[in-house]
C-alpha cells in the first residue's frame, strides 16, 4: 500500500463518518440514490481508488479497496454498492483496456462519469457469465439490443460494462454503454434491503463502435474471471464487513445505554456479555479473511482465486450472522426503526444472493481445490 493510496483510504473513512452515515437513515427510508454520498467520495478523488495513476487516479489494489468499502459500505450499504460497482467497472476497464479506456478511466477518476455493470439477465439469472444477448454487426460496430437486469446504479451511471455473446461467434463481449447510445431503465428497484441501490432492468437498443469494445474480441470471459470477479468479490465481502461492525456497534451502544428501572444495563447481564463477544468474535475473524484474500491477490498469488471466493462467502454469512445477533442483543427495539440494526439486517440479505451466489461458490471452491476447472 502506498502513501498515497493509504491517506486516499483515510479520506474515505473520514468522508463515510463525516458524509455518508448521517444520510443513511434517509437513502434507505426514501429509496433514494445515495447521490450526496457519490458526489462525497468523487470530491475527495475516491472514484479514481481503481484507476491507474496515469489516467488521473490512485492505482488501488483490492487491500485499498476493501478498506475503502469497509468504510463506505458500514456508512451506509447503498452507498457501499454503488462505490463498489464503479470501482469493479473502474479496474475492468484499466484490465481490459481499448480504444477509448483511457478516456473513460480520465473521466471515472474525475467523478464525470459513474460506472456499473450490466451483466445479469433474468433468464440466465446467477449464471451471468453465460450471458443469452448477443451483439450483431451493425456499421462498423455492433448492435445491443436486449434486456439486462440488476443493473445498480441503473439510471444514475454514465457508463455500462455491458456482456453479449461476441458478434465473432466465438466467446463473449465486454462494451461500455452510455445512456446516449440507446440505454432505457424500467421500473423502481423495491429489494428487501440496499434501498438507495437503483438496482433496476436496463432496456438495451444501443448502437455502439468497436472502439467501445474492453478488452479483446471473443475476451469477455477472460476478462470476467480474471478482473471483474476478483475486485467484485473483495469489495462485496468488504461491504458485509462494514454491515456487520455497523451493525455490532449498535448493538454494543444500545446494551451499554439501555437500563432496567432497577438501574442494571443490558451489558451487565452475562448472556448479553456472551453476545457481543460473539458478535465481535465473527466480524473480526471475516475482515481478517478479506484482508488476507485481498493481499494474497495483490501478491500475485496462485491461491488469491480460492481465497476470494471464499471471503465472499464468509464474508456476507458473517453479516447476516451478526445482523441477527446484534437484532436480538437489541430486542423488540431493534425490530424497530428506532435503531439502526433492522436496516443492517436487510442489507446483510444481498450479499449470499448476489452472483457469484455462495450456493455456486461453494461448488467453484470445491471444484478448485480438487485441481478441477472453475466454472
Ligand atoms: C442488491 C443486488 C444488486 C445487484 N447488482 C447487480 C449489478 O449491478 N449488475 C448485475 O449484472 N447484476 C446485479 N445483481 C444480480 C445478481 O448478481 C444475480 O445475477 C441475480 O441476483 C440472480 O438472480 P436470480 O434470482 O435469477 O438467480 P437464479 O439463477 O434463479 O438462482 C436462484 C438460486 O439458485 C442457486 N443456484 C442456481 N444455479 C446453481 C448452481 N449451479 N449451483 C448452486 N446453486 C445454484 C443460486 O445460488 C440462487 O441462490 C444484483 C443483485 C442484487 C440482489
Amino acid at each position: 500500500m502506498t502513501s498515497t493510496t493509504m491517506s486516499l483510504v483515510d479520506l474515505v473513512r473520514d468522508v463515510a463518518r463525516e458524509r455518508i452515515a448521517p444520510g443513511a437513515v434517509a437513502v434507505d427510508a426514501e429509496r433514494a440514490f445515495p447521490r450526496d454520498a457519490i458526489d462525497a467520495l468523487a470530491e475527495q478523488g475516491a472514484l479514481g481508488l481503481m484507476v491507474p495513476e496515469a489516467a488521473g487516479g490512485s492505482g488501488g489494489g483490492l487491500s485499498e479497496l476493501v478498506e475503502a468499502c469497509e468504510a463506505v459500505g458500514g456508512a451506509c450499504a447503498s452507498s457501499g454498492m454503488v462505490f463498489l460497482m464503479h470501482s469493479v467497472t473502474a479496474a475492468t476497464v484499466a484490465a481490459g483496456g481499448g480504444e477509448r479506456a483511457n478516456d473513460y478511466l480520465e473521466r471515472m477518476a474525475a467523478g464525470e462519469a459513474l460506472g456499473s455493470l450490466a451483466f445479469s439477465e433474468r433468464g440466465t439469472g446467477a449464471h451471468f457469465y453465460a450471458p443469452e444477448l448477443a451483439a450483431e454487426r451493425e456499421d462498423g460496430g455492433v448492435r445491443i439490443a436486449g434486456r439486462k437486469s440488476f443493473t445498480t446504479s441503473g439510471g444514475h451511471a454514465q457508463l455500462y460494462l455491458v456482456l453479449v455473446q461476441s458478434s465473432g461467434g466465438e466467446g463473449l463481449d465486454c462494451y461500455a454503454v452510455q445512456p446516449s447510445d440507446g440505454i432505457t431503465f424500467d421500473g423502481a428497484w423495491d429489494g428487501l434491503g440496499m434501498a438507495g441501490n437503483s438496482s433496476v432492468a436496463a432496456e438495451f437498443d444501443a448502437h455502439v463502435d468497436d472502439a467501445a469494445r474492453i478488452g479483446a474480441a471473443g475476451g469477455g470471459g477472460d476478462l470476467v474471471f480474471g478482473a471483474v470477479a476478483p475486485v467484485f468479490l473483495a469489495g462485496l465481502a468488504a461491504v458485509n464487513v462494514g454491515i456487520a461492525a455497523a451493525a455490532q456497534q449498535a448493538a454494543i451502544e444500545h446494551a451499554a445505554g439501555r437500563r432496567y428501572p432497577d438501574g442494571q444495563s443490558l451489558a451487565e447481564i452475562q448472556s448479553v456479555q456472551h453476545a457481543l463477544a460473539a458478535l465481535d468474535m465473527t466480524t473480526r475473524a471475516a475482515r481478517l479473511v478479506v484482508r488476507d484474500a485481498a493481499a494474497l491477490a495483490d501478491a500475485g498469488d496462485a491461491a488469491a482465486l480460492v481465497a476470494l471466493m471464499e471471503a465472499k462467502v464468509v464474508a456476507t454469512e458473517a453479516a447476516q450472522q451478526v445482523t441477527q445477533g446484534a437484532l436480538e442483543v437489541c430486542g423488540g427495539q431493534g425490530y424497530t426503526r428506532s435503531l439502526p440494526v433492522e436496516r443492517h439486517l436487510r442489507d446483510a440479505r444481498a450479499g449470499a444472493v448476489m452472483a457469484p451466489t455462495n450456493g455456486v461458490l461453494r461448488t467453484w471452491i470445491g471444484k478448485a481445490l480438487a485441481g478441477l476447472p472453475v466454472p
